[in-house]
């Protein structure tokens, strides 16, 4: 199977927190929990808190062993994609199988909305690395930043991630997305600090809107506002460094105009972006977004002063 191919993979792709990170996609466009106002991959189209298989785990599996035999290269595989992976009723048994092919560290990507569940907490236990977000800790807030199915409710959410740091060994990155007007109060932030406090993560890490988000109100904070939320979080509390693409090592290898297609079906980019998560030079990245855009493949739109490209449809 070429790689341009994967049903379950993308990438990898450049990621602020993970270097360059192999995607694992468990639940179809767009399946989740939550329909965040920042949302890169747009308004959710599923909203459930049912747990299904969704794909078939022993294809996911077999691709994952095929892809280490073709490339192998990246610094974490991670469950995520277009949508929440917990709602994958088998993703523990994926996540143990792909720990026992491959050495490069698993990470699962979360919402953190089902950890509350114990069946949910036993499927990440095999993970190395955990990386749940929580955006707010009051009700009205958290309805308004996450806009979770009905049945969710944020303390029962907080008490799920203060059990899946006791039980799970792997290491808790703890995200917190803020949204200008939205959950930046000072009381909003309060009641986030004490509710990490409680959790105790390893770390938590501090976004804010960088890539065009599901709903273009949702703006990003100033750097002194971001750093005003950083201390007000505790001195586990860090801003994510942008991306530093001299850190990745990449060989540079040609990538066809399908798998930049492909990238940006699965997330917007910057033309640094593209060069990165497929291995090749800016320059050369170029001259397929340049080939694709005088086709309308794809598009560019204009956020915080950056070009990110998407498709055309
Ligand atoms: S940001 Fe994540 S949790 Fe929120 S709607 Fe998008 S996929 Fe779901």
């Amino acid at each position: 199977m070429s790689k341009s191919t994967w049903q379950h993979l993308y990438g990898p792709v450049p990621s602020r927190r993970l270097g360059r990170s192999l995607g694992v996609d468990l639940v179809p466009y767009k399946t989740c929990s939550f329909d965040c106002i920042y949302c890169q991959l747009g308004r959710t189209t599923n909203k459930t808190v049912v747990r299904q298989p969704y794909v078939d785990p022993a294809e996911v599996l077999d691709e994952l062993e095929q892809w280490l035999e073709q490339d192998g290269q990246a610094d974490y595989v991670t469950f995520s994609g277009l949508g929440e992976p917990t709602l994958n009723s088998a993703l523990g048994e994926m996540v143990t199988a792909a720990g026992e092919i491959t050495d490069i560290p698993i990470a699962v990507l979360t919402n953190g909305s089902l950890l509350w569940q114990p069946e949910v907490r036993v499927a990440c236990q095999a993970a190395d690395l955990l990386i749940p977000s929580l955006d707010a800790a009051t009700p009205r807030t958290f309805a308004r930043v996450n806009r979770p199915d009905s049945s969710l409710d944020i303390e029962q959410i907080i008490e799920g991630l203060c059990l899946t740091q006791q039980e799970c060994p792997g290491k808790m990155w703890l995200e917190v997305m803020l949204v200008e007007n939205v959950n930046d109060s000072r009381e909003e932030l309060a009641a986030l600090r004490a509710a990490i406090d409680k959790i105790d993560p390893d770390e938590v890490q501090l976004n804010t809107v960088v890539r065009p988000p599901a709903d273009h109100d949702a703006r990003a904070l100033s750097a002194s506002a971001l750093q005003q939320a950083e201390h007000l979080l505790g001195p586990r509390a860090r801003l994510i460094a942008p991306l530093d693409a001299r850190k990745i090592m990449v060989a540079e290898r040609e990538r066809s105009e399908q798998e930049v297609v492909e990238l940006l079906r699965r997330r917007p980019c910057t033309l640094e972006d593209i060069g990165i998560g497929l291995g090749m030079h800016p320059n050369e990245a170029i001259k397929y977004v340049q080939a694709l855009r005088a086709r309308h493949e794809i598009k560019t739109i204009e956020r915080d002063g950056k070009d990110f490209y998407i498709p055309s449809d």
